[in-house]
């Protein structure tokens, strides 16, 4: 199918990937964000080649290896004295198996990147001050509803609209999230600001009782993308925008190991964030006849595996594909769901899994659970290995 009328709820990365993908397709695309500007926070992000296959095939390859860093290795240690527990290669490694690079790249280079495609494309596709309320499907469309009372209509409706969407909400009710035990601390950093011991150019995750750690670079190594899941009680919002003070961080690691401590000292007073962390049962069913739903909106995943916006990208790909492939839109979005669902909630279902193994309560228990795994082997099988411009749509 060509010539869809096709709305978008959320210019996040996985509703920008896929309006892009749907636009280039031959469909008349309109995103909605709610936000009055076109933003994403000062964090990172680690885009590794399934994801890194679409925006290539959007031409945007040159543009983020422009801004990007490619970390040579994932290297898993010790909280506290950083014993190397396991490493695999990234870098040239990743790129010769898998056909694109593993790149980690600021939110906001990124984002800023995707909509420029999107806007080249079509300049009039984003709308801003756009809060979807909810939809009314027919057989013969899709209306979308907004808070100011207005409408937009359309033959698809996609709800890209994250954790707390209200496509998802309207299609299958409240959905229970389970506070995880974990708020996440985010902060970036200067390197020059950053004291000795600097860590080495790789993708970093330091582990121990009750937390773990990931820091890594962004533009060009001179920032550091420094993210800590670390065990409380005290539950806050799941939002990026959450200050906390400064000092909560620092108790939060001592005796961790001095280079984490480098890069908290070397933190602003009022640039700590944390965001609490809750798990979303995966659900098996996405779509109605002419809704559908993809990104966190469809399977909120957690941190762990660094591939909540991957599987987010991946899915616009694929419903790109689906809608071109089917001669009508029901069986299109069945089609869309049924490629995508088994590899989203397994991809949910071991970052789950790694929240466990990465804060293993003693140096034993860890030593051992690396011991026995290989975990770049298995990355490389499953997950890095996905192509979603060619793997085969049953
Ligand atoms: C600490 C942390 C680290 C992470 N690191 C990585 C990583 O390294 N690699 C990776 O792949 N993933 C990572 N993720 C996951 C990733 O951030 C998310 O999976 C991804 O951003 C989801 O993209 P999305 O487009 O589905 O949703 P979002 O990014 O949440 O975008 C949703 C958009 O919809 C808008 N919106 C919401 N409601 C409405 C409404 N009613 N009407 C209109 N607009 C609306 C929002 O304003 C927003 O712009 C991480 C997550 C966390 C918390």
């Amino acid at each position: 199918m060509e010539n869809l009328k096709v709305i978008v709820i959320g210019a996040g990365l996985g509703g920008l990937t896929a309006a892009a993908c749907l636009i280039r397709a031959g469909h008349d695309v309109d995103v909605y964000e709610q936000a009055p500007v076109l933003a994403e926070v000062g964090a990172g992000i680690q885009i590794s080649a399934n994801p890194m296959h679409v925006l290539a095939d959007l031409g945007l390859k040159d543009e983020i290896m422009a801004v990007g860093v490619r970390p040579g290795a994932y290297v898993f240690r010790l909280h506290d004295t950083g014993e190397e527990l396991q490493r695999f290669n990234l870098a040239a490694d990743h790129e010769r198996m898998h056909g694109q690079p593993y790149n980690q790249i600021h939110r906001a280079d990124l984002h800023e990147i995707i909509a420029n495609k999107v806007l080249a494309l079509k300049p009039s596709a984003i709308h801003l001050n756009a809060r979807a309320t909810h939809f009314v499907e027919s057989d013969k469309g899709v209306e979308l509803f907004f808070a100011d009372g207005s409408s937009a209509k359309g033959d698809v409706l996609v709800g890209s609209e994250g954790l707390k969407s209200v496509v998802r909400k309207q299609m299958f009710g409240d959905q229970p999230a389970t506070y995880t035990g974990d708020g996440a601390w985010r902060i970036t950093v200067p390197i020059e600001r950053v004291a000795e011991p600097h860590l080495e150019h790789v993708m970093s995750v330091f582990m121990g009782p009750g937390g773990h750690c990931v820091c890594y670079y962004l533009r060009s190594g001179s920032l550091l993308n420094f993210v800590g899941c670390i065990e409380t009680d005290e539950v806050s919002e799941e939002s990026w925008t959450m200050r906390f003070p400064k000092e909560r961080l620092r108790r939060d690691l001592e005796g961790w190991h001095p280079a984490i401590q480098a890069i908290v000292d070397a933190a602003d007073e009022d640039g700590c964030f944390r965001w609490s962390l809750h798990n979303r049962p995966p659900v098996r069913d996405w779509s109605t006849k002419r809704v559908t739903i993809l990104g966190d909106a469809a399977h909120p995943t957690l941190p762990y595996l660094a591939q909540g916006a991957a599987m987010a990208i991946e899915d616009g790909a694929v419903l790109t594909r689906a809608l071109q492939m089917e001669g009508s839109i029901p069986a299109a979005l069945q089609r869309y769901q049924r490629n995508r669902i088994d590899r989203t909630a397994r991809v949910v279902e071991t970052s789950t899994f790694n929240r466990r193994l990465f804060h293993l309560p003693s140096v034993a228990e860890m030593r051992a659970a690396f011991a026995n795994r290989k975990e770049g082997e298995d990355r490389n099988a499953w997950l890095y290995s996905y192509n979603p411009l060619t793997v085969k749509l049953e």
